[in-house]
């Protein structure tokens, strides 16, 4: 299995490298070659934008189902889960403060570096005549959100998650827009709380025919994937032919600062995590576990990670067999400290690209949002991505933005499965502490 996905990663960039090469010489060339230059004004919108806008639409047919689908089977087991008690309750809390630690490190380099305003005021006149008509609307709907956001913020938390029309803010108003994925997390955290209230053996079929959506909505993605190597090539050469090599630093400075964020999180954040509630020392847990983060990193995938975290967890960090059977197999599924690290980043630095400016209650909004669709993406590479587009409509940023980073998303994606599975080692060590301590304190 890490062949093959290997193999696809290489592709992938061998794509990216080919699409820029191939654009750089056509956009040297024209000026001198007037023949080439009426070739590629018919080449680039004609065959090359829409091959690449299949690979974005696939992604975009499965946004809705794979949400909805996702979220509510995670909610549904947590139910079920929380007659863990204490061990549920302290595995959730760890969770959610990895997460959002993540988001908030990976804001802050975002908003200090501001990768994406790195672009002549050439390139950035010719991002906004090229996709002027998509910004327009998009830009229109950025400045109405900033404006309620600072104005009216609690009204507007009500209008924007609960929409007097369900169906038609998750559809959207026109063919061309992604519609709202805000009302649409929060209708399946409901439909998720409702289903635990539900009799077993009611329960039971409706999580595995969510776990059935998933698996197809994931089977998709995975087409997509392998269409990916073509289609980078092709959107990048479109890229670079309309708009010179210039984003090519703004895009080094994004990697640079995200993979930056990574390695604060992941050793710094994490050990800072260990020192404060376990006793173990975080340069012997970050030895022992290096095996699981090189599988991490070479599979890009943290349920492919899954048979080697257990096993090194529990032999050489001597994790009991109920905390390590508990934790990991949930935290590959929902801890995503590494995702939803990589989700505000990518939302903040497209955003800054097109010149949409987030306030802070927005970007607030953005780390909220970032850790929920984080829990909701599944732990196999490349599965953000599709979140990653929803997330992008809902603040007002073009989703098609996405074909900026994807040329790099495969190298990012093996740091940010890293990241996930290391936070879930480290919870699930701190996890496994806390819970031997129980029985003396409360005896
Ligand atoms: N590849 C990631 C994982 O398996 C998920 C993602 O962010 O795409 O953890």
């Amino acid at each position: 299995m890490s062949t093959a996905s290997d193999k696809l990663a290489t592709r992938i960039l061998l794509g990216m490298v080919l699409g820029i090469l191939s654009g750089a010489i056509v956009r040297f060339l024209s000026p001198h070659l007037p023949g080439l230059a009426t070739v590629s004004d018919w080449v680039v919108p004609q065959i090359l934008e829409p091959f690449g806008r299949i690979f974005l639409r696939l992604l975009f047919f499965v946004i809705i189902p794979l949400i909805f689908a996702s979220l509510t089977r995670g909610v549904s087991q947590l139910g079920r889960l929380d007659r863990l008690g204490p061990l549920a309750g302290r595995t959730f809390t760890f969770f959610f403060i990895n997460m959002s630690i993540g988001v908030l490190l990976g804001l802050t380099v975002m908003n200090v570096l501001k990768p994406g305003t790195r672009l002549d005021s050439d390139t950035r006149a010719r991002i906004e005549e090229q996709f002027s008509q998509d910004v327009a609307g998009h830009q229109e709907r950025a400045d109405n959100m900033r404006t309620q956001t600072t104005q009216r913020p609690l009204a507007w938390l009500v209008d924007t998650f609960m929409p007097a029309n369900l169906f038609q803010a998750v559809v959207g108003t026109s063919r061309d827009r992604v519609g709202d994925v805000l009302p649409l997390i929060l209708f399946a955290l409901l439909i998720g709380a409702a289903a635990t209230t539900l009799p077993e053996e009611k329960r039971v079929p409706l999580h595995s025919n969510l776990e059935t959506i998933v698996e197809l909505m994931t089977r998709i993605v995975g087409w997509a994937l392998q269409l990916a190597p073509y289609a980078v090539a092709a959107m990048m050469a479109s890229v670079v032919i309309n708009l010179g090599l210039d984003f090519l630093k703004a895009l080094s400075v994004f990697a640079i600062g995200i993979l930056f964020a990574m390695a604060v999180h992941l050793f710094g954040t994490m050990s800072l995590l260990l020192r404060l509630f376990s006793r173990r020392s975080p340069r012997v847990v970050f030895r022992s576990i290096r095996t699981i983060l090189v599988t991490a990193f070479s599979t890009s995938s943290s349920s492919a990670t899954l048979p080697t975290s257990m096993a090194v967890t529990r032999q050489q960090l001597g994790v009991s067999a109920p905390t390590a059977g508990f934790v990991l197999p949930l935290g590959a599924t929902m801890n995503m400290s590494g995702t939803a690290l990589y989700e505000g980043c990518v939302v903040l630095f497209i955003a800054q690209v097109y010149g949409v400016n987030l306030s802070i209650f927005q970007e607030l909004t953005l780390l909220l949002l970032a850790v929920l669709s984080a829990v909701a993406v599944a732990g196999i590479p490349g599965a953000s991505l599709p979140l990653i587009m929803g997330l992008l409509a809902n603040f007002g940023v073009p989703p098609e933005g996405i074909v900026l980073i994807l040329g790099i998303d495969r190298l990012l994606d093996m740091a940010r499965t890293t990241l996930n599975v290391g936070a879930d080692v480290v919870t699930c060590v701190i996890v496994d502490e806390q819970m031997a301590r129980i029985p003396t304190s409360t005896d």
